[in-house]
């Protein structure tokens, strides 16, 4: 064992986090889950959406047998949609390939749908105690850090470099609560801002604190300007029922419900007020043949993917009861049900605010 992974173990043991509802009763599954709820959220955010899946899919069975629009309701609210659908494919691999048991091996587990090398190794590490090394972001701070380790993020040359590093620190034995005491250690003291090195087991020789370069470490990524876009978010309603769509299992919110949209394309300018008269809304009321009493424009709402920013203009259309029922190709719900299905979280809230 090094001495670097001995410290961190010794940390471990007095300082890290051993009450979360995903360490006891330790099982693969639940690792499972949570470290796919983990991937760029907060534990605090994670734990009430992990124990209500939990409570719903208790094990890999009951969530392949779901239907995956139960699962994606679920997860609404926590983004990256596609990795719910993936843990609903996994499921039913397991169930239909490993006779509903979570497989032990590494190459069987890093196969499955939405599962990568550090998930599969922190997976087994923490279930089976197996010895795999992991680099998830927490761990990704603290070796680019310790070692000073330069490169572009996630560019195939410092990965490299990174997974070496946590491949040589890995100990044999104790790998499990190793694992833990790297996510724990990463999220709890070298945090992204303001790491608390007087407290951090490893700082008499970490490089950058050495060298008082740890605001340099890792190294940020060439800024580039996020290409911004524009849409029509249409509320049909009778004041009662709203009109959505599913939407397509592959691209944003994908396999969610939503408001029909129409495209503006790229944003132009700061205009972010649209005419009745706009054609694309004429075109869209005319195609459905909806025949409107009442419309109302609402302030744009603005929402970040990490690919670009959008500029949602929701409008809301009244019609009345029979015209919205020559809707076809979705399908109407209360606003009950829309707290119920599982709505891109910004489509919710348009929703909610025009709803008051
Ligand atoms: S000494 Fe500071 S920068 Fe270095 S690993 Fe510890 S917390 Fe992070």
């Amino acid at each position: 064992m090094t001495s670097f992974s001995h410290r961190v173990l010794s940390w471990f043991d007095i300082n890290g986090r051993k009450h979360l509802p995903w360490q006891q009763q330790t099982c693969a599954y639940k690792t499972w889950i949570s470290e796919i709820m983990l991937q760029q959220t907060q534990v605090s955010t994670v734990i009430p959406y992990f124990n209500r899946f939990i409570t719903s899919f208790p094990d890999e069975m009951a969530l392949a047998n779901a239907s995956v629009d139960d699962v994606l309701a679920h997860w609404a609210g926590l983004g990256y949609y596609s990795r719910a659908r993936n843990l609903h494919k996994a499921a039913q691999i397991i169930r239909d390939q490993y006779n509903g048991c979570f497989p032990e091996d590494f190459d069987e587990v890093v196969s499955l749908p939405g599962i990568g090398r550090s998930t599969a190794g922190a997976i087994l590490s923490l279930s089976f105690n197996q010895r795999h090394a992991i680099l998830d972001g927490n761990v990704k701070r603290v070796l680019s850090r310790h070692q000073m380790i330069s490169g572009i993020p996630n560019q195939s040359e410092t990965l490299k470099k990174q997974w070496q590093i946590a491949e040589k620190f890995t100990p044999k034995k104790d790998n499990n609560k190793y694992t833990q005491a790297m996510m724990d250690l990463g999220a709890m003291v070298c945090t992204r801002t303001k790491p608390n090195c007087d407290v951090c087991p490893v700082h008499v020789d970490c490089q950058a604190n050495l060298h008082d370069k740890i605001s340099e470490y890792p190294n940020k990524k060439p800024k580039k300007t996020l290409p911004e876009k524009q849409m029509i978010a249409l509320i049909i309603t009778d004041g009662e029922k709203i009109y959505l769509e599913k939407r397509p299992d592959k691209g944003i919110w994908g396999g969610l419900w939503s408001l029909p949209e129409i495209s503006l394309g790229e944003k132009v300018g700061q205009s972010e007020t649209l005419d009745f008269s706009d054609e694309k809304i004429k075109n869209f009321l005319d195609k459905y043949q909806l025949t409107v009493s009442q419309y109302h424009q609402y302030a744009t709402y603005r929402h970040v993917f990490t690919h670009y920013r959008l500029f949602i203009c929701p409008v809301q259309l009244l019609v009345d009861t029979d015209n919205l029922q020559t809707l076809s190709s979705g399908e109407l719900f209360s606003l009950n049900d829309c707290e119920e299905i599982g709505l891109p979280t910004p489509i919710q809230k348009i929703i909610f605010n025009a709803f008051g």
